[in-house]
């Protein structure tokens, strides 16, 4: 059971994880940091990188006091808040220390893993407090990256089954999301927002039943909430879809932490902290029904066209092009061809001006910026013959950039100026999730 910033985010968030988790079932607690901590310890990493010395501990002064008070609140004894209060304050004193020398990239993983070392010691020690059996687990004596940065599945499984054999009578363990070892036993983490990631690779190490994400909604919506009227929560979704919605803006989920489940074939549950009953979201591979089931939308999308005589009937030509995506380490998101041009999409733009000045050797290189990706997605979604038509209706007065259709069975991709993003998803949402988008094709009646 995974739970998000938010779900521990003030001391009753964490009174109401700890009731949560206290079923008697075994199981382990991922927890991210109290939210808001990550971002500061950012901060404070940039501020030391800088030499601004003086700003930096006045930040770390700030948070300091923010944890003072979650620990007064917490607890009810005075031992526990002395217990917690010399926790915190060695770990803010040694982050004070950054000041004496030179802030290293070692440095800011090291800042950075404070946010979920304090959640998981404040919240095991509530429940030392509670009386409740559990058992701290340190993510960084299982959980490593590798050289690629990519997940060391196996060292993980051994060192996890390693730990969890020390205490065959605890059912409730409590670790740290996001952070990890590096290749060379370096403190490393798994990129913003990957405690979802560890939670998946905990249960896919050790088998779980089911793995939860417990966040502040519930479970993945129809369309993006933020920007669309009456979204629905959706009830089932297959792997792929869900991989698709989550790597397409659906900001519920990382993305990379679906394909630990699907490949050990383990339910993933989105569930709400603050809606406990509420069904959520099933993520399995026995979701097979069909049809439209989501709208997504990713922004800060750019996309590049390169337009080439040469391409005219030539073979080997993509196959430049992406190399040159590849030798500076950049995904492509969408691709569309004619005969005489590609275009394609990318979200990382640090070497966008290298990449373009490669691909002028292949070709006229224009490029389009603040493009958004909607992605609509739904098993199948090919099969079912009104699906095209009812997008294609639906976006009658939004300027499409690209099209991809026919990519896998379940996902069809438009790529629009971001200024149309809200009128693309609502219109979107109109037609296919409402039963006005089909009211025109009825006979009318007067
Ligand atoms: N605390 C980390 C972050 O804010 C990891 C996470 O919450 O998933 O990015
Ligand atoms: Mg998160």
């Amino acid at each position: 059971m995974k739970f998000g910033g938010t779900s521990v985010g003030s001391p009753e968030r964490i009174k109401s994880v700890v009731n949560l988790v206290n079923d008697g079932k075994p199981k382990i607690v991922v927890l991210s940091a109290m939210s808001g901590t990550t971002n500061s310890l950012v901060k404070i990493s940039e501020l030391f990188y800088a030499g601004n010395n003086k700003e930096a501990i006045a930040e770390i002064d700030q948070l300091e006091d923010k944890y003072k008070t979650v620990i007064n609140e917490l607890y009810s004894t005075e031992e526990n808040r002395k217990r917690a209060s010399e926790f915190i304050t060695r770990h803010f004193n040694s982050l004070r220390n950054f000041s004496k020398s030179p802030f290293t990239y070692i440095d800011e993983c090291t800042v950075l893993a404070q946010g979920e070392l304090f959640s998981t010691t404040l919240t095991w020690l509530y429940c030392e407090e509670l009386g409740i059996d559990s058992v701290l687990l340190p993510a960084l004596n299982f959980m490593r990256i590798d050289r690629n940065g990519e997940p060391d599945s196996y060292y993980i499984r051994e060192q996890i089954g390693r730990e969890l054999k020390l205490y065959p009578d605890v059912k409730l363990f409590i670790t740290q999301g996001f952070i990890c070892k590096g290749a060379n036993g370096e403190i490393s983490n798994l990129k913003r927002g990957g405690s979802d990631y560890s939670a998946s690779l905990i249960g896919n190490a050790i088998d779980a039943d089911e793995i939860q994400i417990w966040t502040d909604i519930d479970g993945f919506h129809n369309n993006d909430p933020r920007y669309v009227k009456d979204t629905k929560a959706i009830r089932e979704l297959s792997f792929s879809e869900a991989a698709e919605l989550a790597y397409f803006g659906a900001k519920i989920l990382h993305p990379a932490s679906v394909w630990p489940a699907q490949e050990a074939d383990i339910p993933l549950l989105l569930k709400n902290t603050m809606e406990p009953e509420a069904p959520g979201t099933i993520i399995s591979s026995k979701t097979v029904t069909e049809g439209i089931k989501a709208i997504a939308a990713k922004d800060n999308i750019t996309a590049i066209k390169i337009k080439s005589g040469r391409m005219l009937m030539a073979y080997g030509f993509l196959r430049k092009v992406f190399e040159v995506f590849e030798n500076y380490q950049t995904p492509i998101d969408m691709i569309t061809t004619s005969e005489i041009a590609v275009s394609l999409t990318i979200d990382n733009t640090v070497h966008l001006d290298k990449i373009i000045r490669e691909l002028q050797l292949y070709g006229n290189v224009g490029v389009d910026r603040k493009m958004t990706i909607i992605c609509i997605v739904g098993n199948n979604i090919m099969h079912s013959k009104d699906s095209i038509s009812k997008v294609f209706k639906a976006l009658k007065d939004v300027p499409v950039r690209m099209v991809s259709y026919g990519g896998s069975r379940h996902n069809i991709s438009i790529l629009t100026d971001s200024e149309h993003k809200l009128e693309a998803l609502n219109q979107l949402n109109k037609y296919l999730f409402t039963d006005r988008g089909n009211r025109h094709n009825r006979p009318r009646r007067n």
